[in-house]
């Protein structure tokens, strides 16, 4: 194994170069992360488009031209922003790229997802040595914003003409790691409903017994989300088989409301975070929260900051031609494959939405999860051998014939 300052795989330092680039959304060094793009697609001798589908918010698509162009294409989706970082919680520069003697690269996107994106592009590099050219036009795209829920990214970026003129077949994306030897496949995920709801009541001295008041209401309305929550917590811990994809999830996450420490309050305003699993009716789900509120009292009202109304998965089915290619060359590299919903949200529900196929997998077996985590780390060898798995899974892919 390569040390520090000794000669390691050239795709290790391309890797690393990409973490030293800091693309915290919020503060992001986006012209960096596009240069640096521009140069690969150089190398790599293909053409490289830079959309701006937002001010300052530019999807970079890296291009290789298939046998068969007019074939619906290969999109090998990553994001280049990345969450901030807790400096002191890090046991080295998050933006260093330090690689430890074990071969362990810190640094934040080493898992969330510049592993993926410079993956992609080790594999078509290596594709493209062989000689070969496959079926179908592979398109790489790196896009902004993700961990902002990707509005200027994705979000934006479906509704382009640019995007329509990719002619997507079938989409790779970000998955998760997974600590045992297997690999986790995400072909769904779970739809974001954020929700306030307020509660208003009689207001008084805060020396007194006031009827009806906002606190009383809120106290009821949070304990009926809580105790939803805390059923779906025992669903998932008294069953094997369940993974968090597949129950709801229910937090309080915010609690506004008061003026002072003598005056009981008019309003009280409760926000929740509800993941749905997949399965779940949602109009039924919003009758649920309705009835919640109308059991806490009068004057107590819900709105939506975010509902997100699509839970489409895509196919995993022997019948479908890009699963079918997917899963049997997994097999043929006796990969232990865990097909799972996604927790949280990724660019994907944009695409699915649309009805475009999606697969979520980050290669990275034997890791433990730590995306938006401290001291997020990616073995460069766990790197290597996913370039190694990308080199079958990109081809078979690819190769998909026309149905
Ligand atoms: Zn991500």
């Amino acid at each position: 194994m390569p040390q520090e300052g000794e000669k390691e795989d050239p795709a290790v330092t391309i890797f690393r170069e990409y973490i030293r680039i800091n693309t915290i959304s919020q503060e992001a060094d986006y012209d960096g992360a596009i240069k640096f793009l521009v140069r690969q697609a150089k190398e790599l001798d293909l053409p490289v488009r830079c959309h701006e589908v937002h001010p300052g918010r530019v999807v970079v698509v890296i291009t290789w031209e298939g046998k068969d162009p007019s074939l619906p294409s290969l999109m090998l989706n990553s994001h280049t922003d990345v969450v901030p970082v807790y400096h002191e919680h890090w046991k080295c520069d998050p933006f260093e790229a330090k690689k430890f003697e074990n071969g362990d690269i810190y640094g934040r996107g080493t898992q969330d997802m510049k592993s993926v994106g410079i993956q992609y592009i080790e594999t078509i590099r290596r594709l493209k040595k062989q000689g070969i050219q496959l079926l179908r036009t592979i398109h790489m795209t790196f896009v902004p914003d993700e961990e902002v829920t990707g509005k200027y990214g994705m979000g934006a970026f479906i509704k382009t003409s640019e995007f329509k003129d990719l002619n997507v077949g079938y989409v790779l994306d970000e998955g998760l790691a997974n600590p045992t030897d297997a690999f986790t496949v995400f072909y769904g995920e779970r739809p974001i409903w954020w929700v306030n709801v307020k509660c208003t009541g009689k207001p008084g001295h805060g020396s007194r017994f006031i009827e009806d008041t906002a606190a009383e209401k809120l106290q009821k309305v949070i304990n009926s989300f809580l105790a939803f929550r805390e059923e779906q917590k025992q669903k998932l811990q008294k069953n094997e088989c369940l993974r968090l994809g597949d129950v709801t999830t229910v937090n309080l996450t915010k609690l506004e409301g008061g003026i002072a420490y003598n005056v009981v309050p008019t309003d009280f305003t409760a926000s929740f975070d509800i993941r749905l699993a997949p399965t779940v009716d949602m109009t039924e789900f919003e009758e649920k929260i309705k009835t919640w509120c109308t059991e806490a009292g009068n004057d107590v009202s819900y709105e939506f900051v975010q509902k997100f109304m699509d839970n489409t998965t895509t196919s995993i089915s022997k019948d479908d031609p890009w699963w079918n290619a997917f899963s049997t060359v997994c097999k043929s590299m006796d990969m232990k494959i865990e097909t799972e919903i996604f927790p949280a949200a990724t660019d994907s529900r944009y695409l699915r939405q649309l009805g475009y196929s999606a697969i979520g997998f980050s290669p990275m077996n034997h890791t433990p999860i730590l995306l938006h985590d401290h001291n997020e780390f990616l073995n460069e060898n766990i790197f290597l051998k996913g370039i190694d798995i990308y080199e079958k899974i990109i081809p078979a892919l690819a190769n998909v014939p026309a149905t």
